[in-house]
């Protein structure tokens, strides 16, 4: 399948989409996940187009990657957790619906509830969202 430059996450990565934006840099763009499966969900994506792990050479993977480093200790300050899920999906068959190469930063307390992937009964408040993302912003900036 070649890439979709119309995909929702090239929208949003374009500024044409809404988002609860966490951090950018010149390789990378992450917010939060609009159907959060813990507190805390986060997508840190490529901003070049790829649409999966496949589809993505390595220096801008090792960029992809050093992002997720980054973010996911800053993550899981600011939302209290004791540890975090890393996730990846490549195909339809594996579970990915949005065919632009992301990593989901999943917090994880313990004892914490971890909701279905994807699944839309856990549509999140956009206020919350938004709290959340302030939340995980001010730690990235402290
Ligand atoms: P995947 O199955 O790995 O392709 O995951 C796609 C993820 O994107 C799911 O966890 C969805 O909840 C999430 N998602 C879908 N649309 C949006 C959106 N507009 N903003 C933020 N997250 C989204």
């Amino acid at each position: 399948m070649a890439y979709d430059d119309q995909n929702i996450f090239a929208k949003i990565i374009a500024g044409e989409l809404p988002c609860h934006k966490v951090y950018e840099d010149d390789h990378s763009f992450a917010f939060l996940d609009i159907m959060p499966r813990t507190a805390g969900h986060t997508l840190v994506l490529p901003r070049t187009a790829a649409e999966n792990i496949l589809d993505i050479d390595a220096e801008s993977l090792a960029h992809l990657m050093a992002t997720v480093r980054k973010l996911a200790p800053k993550i899981v300050k600011a939302m209290d957790a004791d540890g975090f899920i890393l996730q990846q999906f490549n195909g339809a068959a594996a579970g990915q619906t949005v065919f632009h190469l992301h990593v989901h930063i999943l917090p994880r307390k313990e004892g914490g509830r971890l909701k279905h992937h994807g699944s839309e009964d856990n549509m999140a408040d956009e206020k919350d969202l938004e709290a959340v993302a302030a939340r995980i912003r001010a730690e990235i900036d402290a």
